[in-house]
Order: structure tokens, then sequence, then C-alpha cells
């Protein structure tokens, strides 16, 4: 997808920047802005965001955070939270890669990494948000206790993915090749409703990390 910007863009943002935050600063008042007590999850490259928005919708008991690089993307998501008027979502149009400079350790139960990009070139295999090297920027985010969820399409993308994370020491539940078939509680996003329409089946995984996994990281 193209980084690009619509002419409008800039000012439907500044009509829903009630659902962003500065980020400068933020790191240390980060519980100030977000409550430590309740329950936070975040999801990175939410696309139009009707994941993350239908899940702080379902669930006003917890607290929600969609990365998104691209402003045009990001923009229809705050827009979608705006028109719902949720009060337990923020939006902030970051890269996966640079979280930990505005968000502290530690601070998530949940990451979603939903129908990322599956960059097929193995020379681009190291922008999958899924790649060691992205996952190492990241996981400073989560929760010891926490869980990361993954689901996509792209089936080459899952199997690397399933041997990314079980090299980093991750312990894998629930993977399936097929997630509508399962009983799972299930909300669609964007380009799943696209893709299972189409008749592509849809793989996921919830992965924990473990001692190990943070030993993998120390080396
Ligand atoms: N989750 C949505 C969109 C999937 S497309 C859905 O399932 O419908 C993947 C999205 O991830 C795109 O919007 C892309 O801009 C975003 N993305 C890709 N790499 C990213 C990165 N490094 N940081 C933040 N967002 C990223």
């Amino acid at each position: 997808m193209r980084l690009r910007r619509k002419k409008n863009t800039p000012i439907r943002f500044e009509r829903c920047a009630d659902y962003t935050l500065n980020t400068e600063g933020l790191k240390e008042r980060f519980y100030r802005e977000f409550d430590e007590k309740k329950p936070l999850e975040i999801e990175i490259g939410s696309g139009k965001g009707r994941f993350i928005v239908t899940l702080a919708e379902q669930a006003p008991e917890k607290q929600f955070i969609s990365i998104e690089r691209v402003i045009d993307c990001i923009v229809m998501a705050m827009e979608k939270a705006q028109r719902k008027e949720l009060e337990n979502i923020k939006f902030f149009c970051l890269d996966a890669g640079e979280l930990t400079e505005y968000f502290p350790a530690e601070c998530a139960d949940v990451i979603y990494l939903n129908f990322s990009d599956p960059w097929p070139k193995a020379r681009y295999a190291k922008r999958r948000l899924t790649h060691r090297r992205m996952v190492e920027k990241f996981l400073p985010l989560l929760k010891k206790e926490g869980k990361l969820c993954f689901k996509t399409d792209n089936r080459p993308l899952f199997d690397f993915s399933v041997e990314e994370f079980t090299a980093m020491g991750f312990r894998l539940e629930e993977l399936t090749y097929d997630l509508h078939s399962t009983d799972t509680p299930n909300v669609m996003t964007e380009y799943e409703e696209r893709f299972s329409s189409m008749g592509t089946p849809i793989n996921r995984f919830v992965a924990y990390p473990t001692q190990a996994t943070y030993n993998f990281f120390e080396e």
C-alpha cells in the first residue's frame, strides 16, 4: 500500500483529533492517559479499523490502541470510532518499528496482527510484522503474561510466521488453518471479509511469550 495522502485527509484528521494523543512525552504520561488497572489491547496495522473499533464497542471495560502507518486509512478508522462515540480507543499514525519510543514497557495485555502485509519476496522478509527483527521491536510493549493474536489469509506468510514464532520460543495455541470452521468467537476485519467471501480460508494462532522468548532476544 502506498503511503499517499488524499487531499482532504488533514481536515478529516483534524475533525477527529480527539481520537489521537500527542506522542510527545506520551511514554512518561501514559498512565495519566490510560488507566493502569484496565486491560489494554493494541492492534498493529489496523487499516480502516473495523476490527479494533468493533472490539472497543463490545468491551467498554477495556482500553484499545490502534496503530496504522497510513494516515488515509487511520483517519477512516478514527471516523468509525467517532460515529459510535467510543471513549475507550485511541489511534496513532506510527510505524510498528518505533512503538517503544512512545509506549511504556509491558503496557499491553494483547497485541493483534491482522492480515499483515505479506512481503512475499525473500529479500523483504525483514519487513514482515512477524519477522523476528520486527517482533523484537514491539514485544517490549506486551506484558509477560500477555498474548499475541495473528490471523491472515496468506498461507506462505502464516507458515513463515509459525516457524518464526516457534524459533523465538513462543508457545502457540489455537492454531488453525480454517478459523471460520471453528467455534472461536471472531470479529472480522475488512480484509478478512474480502478474502473469506472469495473462499480463502483464514489462518490464525495465538502466541504466548515464554522465558525462552526473552532468552532468545537477550542473546
Ligand atoms: N488489519 C486490516 C488491514 C490489513 S492490511 C484488515 O485486516 O483489514 C495491513 C495494514 O498494515 C495496512 O493498512 C498497512 O498500512 C499496515 N502496516 C503495514 N506495515 C506496518 C507497519 N510497519 N507499521 C504500522 N502499520 C503497518
